[in-house]
């Protein structure tokens, strides 16, 4: 093996144009690498504003692509393809680190089927013998068996090895809610765990999957101190500090968010997670795909729009970019796929100085729900899904928040749906408000845990019960009245019946229903249409103080059925809350806007307003995607501060922009927007 020189050690700047170069190779293709030609490769990647390549040391078939002495090397690669993209990548100045498989690994498993991670139910995770080959359907191994080891040893090797930049280690998870394999029984018992219950194997399983982790990463560094580390498949929201990404910060040198738009994560996956980990310490970058649709979508490419799109976007949320793609198994990479990533990062490079070191500004925080335990896609988070959404559609500037955030960074926070309070967040948000915060919370947030009443008298009313009636009505009273359509609006999903306390102000009221629709009483064909003699009912929306409350769970509703009258009721609750937001703009709902905050290199502060416009179309059965780029024109942005710009462009583009001032705000008008734009107020 051939030691290389190192380049790039000690630079903790993280490549803002990257790619995440898969080889999941079977061993029954053959002439693996035979048409990889080092030079050409990296010069491919060079010639696309390429700055960083993740490249493969193992992949999921449990294959080796360089000469191993503790894997296995694909039988019909007949080069040291990991060195070789090692060695003319850094001869261009782009980087390479190495992607090691953890869990997935074909060769692995059959040659140790004892080291397979065992489902409660005994059959073994993943793929079975004469099974289906879903994309999940590998082989799965146990991180609490030797494959540890053998992990270990390879990440010994590739860094001894290779001067690779950082390493990847795919696949760091577990089976749900724990493996059952021989060796996790005996720690269970060791450990005095009950393999029997399921928060026991859960318990188990998050053990397991961090001291892997600890295990790698001290491995890592006592080798090379600075190599970035990153773990996969781990990136997960949860209400819980300790149950979720917190404790394993150590661990990581940067966050990389793996999310497809077209590969089953959505839209709306990048947005909601960005602002969970941009609350964090460290980096962070976003990954999507040169692929139609989702990984190894060989021959295919994504529309240029939505490849721009994806990349603008992660700029917009102070993320670098990464795109995926996967190369050929003969080792030449696609020559339309390198086209349109050096398209969109031509673009990102002329954006990068505004961007570099920028982090959002947020002035809402949308708190999780501590019981809430997403995987790394947001199943399990419809209420904070319709948070998202209606906060991007009015461009409000906000973070995802848990209970250890600080709070008094944020002067509202939102509390959706179904946020009750334990002892621990009840001290905290009455700390919050006492300190001048402000809330907004629906439905059964702000009970106390048992659901049994208001934890916070700041709410200003009493809670009766879950309501009535299936579909009740939403009736606007004060100043919503003025904000929303007068007309008695349905509330799809069952809510609270709450009374409104002295001095609590009302801002709508519950219309009900004639009677809730069952086979013993009901009317056409939907939800009963509101009872006129049911007023006065309960109170819908209130504000007290600082607090305001919705009886139902819009939050949800909005993820479910999108009525924009509900976002509309919250955008109003809002602004009574905030009064004068961050920004203000005359976009229209679909454009995105997010405010960022850079020092410059020579230490000026300036701000950087994104303004993302893309729209997606959903074109099939379960695909949304994006192919025009549809500008908008004469915007006015609002940017509230207390300053004057010395300069306002937008850039790249150093032409000024007519300033004016509006009370306390800053005031742009921006003649054009193709796609994204970058609004820049120089302090
Ligand atoms: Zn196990």
């Amino acid at each position: 093996m051939t030691v290389h020189t190192s380049r790039a050690d000690g630079d903790p700047r993280l490549p803002f144009r990257q790619v995440h170069l898969d080889f999941h190779t079977s061993p029954l293709i053959p002439s693996v690498g035979e048409d990889f030609d080092a030079e050409e490769f990296a010069r491919t990647l060079q010639e696309a504003h390429i700055e960083s390549v993740t490249c493969f040391a193992t992949c999921h078939h449990g294959l080796s692509y360089y000469p191993t002495r503790v894997g296995t090397v694909h039988p019909h690669l007949k080069r040291d393809l990991l060195g070789e993209q090692v060695e003319a990548c850094h001869r261009h100045g782009i980087r390479v680190p190495g992607y090691i498989t953890v869990v997935w690994a074909e060769e692995q498993a059959n040659q140790h089927p004892e080291w397979r991670q065992i489902r409660k139910d005994g059959l073994p995770a993943g793929r079975r013998p004469l099974g289906p080959v879903g994309l999940h359907d590998w082989q799965w191994l146990c991180m609490n068996s030797p494959y540890a080891d053998h992990v270990a040893a390879v990440a010994e090797e590739v860094i001894r090895g290779y001067p690779v930049d950082g390493l990847f280690f795919d696949i760091v998870m577990t089976v749900q809610p724990g493996c059952v394999c021989r060796y996790c029984l005996a720690s269970m018992r060791a450990a005095g765990l009950n393999p029997e219950e399921d928060a026991d194997l859960r318990r188990h399983a998050l053990r397991i999957e961090r001291r892997f982790m600890e295990r790698i990463s001290s491995l890592a560094r006592g080798l090379r101190p600075e190599l970035p580390l990153f773990f996969n498949a781990r990136l997960r929201l949860t209400g819980d500090p300790e149950q979720g990404i917190r404790p394993e910060i150590p661990y990581y040198s940067h966050w990389e968010i793996e999310s497809l738009a077209s590969g089953g994560w959505g839209y709306g996956h990048f947005p909601l997670y960005n602002r969970y980990f941009q609350i964090l310490p460290k980096p962070r970058l976003g990954m999507t795909a040169a692929f139609h649709r989702s990984w190894a979508d060989f021959g295919t490419v994504k529309s240029q729009a939505a490849l721009d799109y994806e990349c603008f976007r992660m700029l917009a949320g102070g993320a670098a970019c990464s795109i995926g793609d996967q190369l050929h198994p003969r080792g030449r990479l696609n020559a339309e796929t390198y086209h349109r990533i050096g398209a969109a990062y031509a673009a990102v490079e002329v954006k990068e100085p505004w961007c570099r070191g920028a982090e959002p500004l947020a002035e809402v925080g949308l708190l999780l729900r501590p019981e809430v335990e997403s995987g790394t896609r947001s199943a399990g988070l419809e209420s904070e899904q319709g948070a998202m959404h209606m906060l991007l559609e009015l461009g409000s500037q906000f973070a995802v928040i848990d209970r250890d955030t600080n709070f008094e960074s944020y002067r509202v926070i939102i509390a959706p749906d179904f946020v009750r309070l334990g002892a621990d967040l009840l001290v905290k948000l009455r700390e919050y408000l006492a300190n001048g915060g402000a809330l907004l919370l629906s439905h059964e947030s702000g009970l106390t845990a048992d659901g049994s009443g208001f934890a916070l008298d700041e709410i200003g009313v009493e809670y009766l019960g879950p309501s009535r009636d299936d579909v009740e009505f939403f009736r606007p009273e004060g100043d919503l009245a003025a904000a929303i359509p007068p007309m008695d609006h349905a509330l799809y999903d069952r809510g609270s019946a709450i009374r409104a306390r002295a001095g609590t102000e009302i801002l709508g009221s519950v219309v009900s229903p004639y009677f809730s629709r069952a086979w013993a009483h009901f009317s056409s064909h939907a939800q009963t249409p509101p009872n006129p003699d049911s007023l006065p009912g309960f109170a819908a929306a209130t504000i007290h103080d600082r607090v305001a409350y919705l009886a139902h769970p819009l939050f949800r509703s909005y993820h479910v059925h999108g009525y924009p009258v509900y976002r509309q009721i919250v955008g109003a609750l809002l602004h009574r809350l905030l009064l004068e937001p961050l920004v203000r703009t005359n976009m229209p709902t679909a454009g995105e806007v997010t405010l960022l905050r850079q020092r410059t290199p020579s230490g000026e502060e300036r701000l950087i307003c994104h303004i993302l416009h893309y729209l997606p179309q959903r074109r099939t059965p379960d695909l949304d995607l994006v192919e025009d780029t549809i500008p908008l024109h004469d915007l006015v942005l609002d940017v509230r501060a207390g300053w004057m710009p010395r300069a306002a462009y937008l850039a790249p583009d150093p032409t000024p922009l007519p300033v004016t001032r509006d009370g306390n705000y800053i005031r742009v008008r921006v003649p054009r927007v193709a796609g994204h734009a970058m609004v820049v107020l120089e302090h």
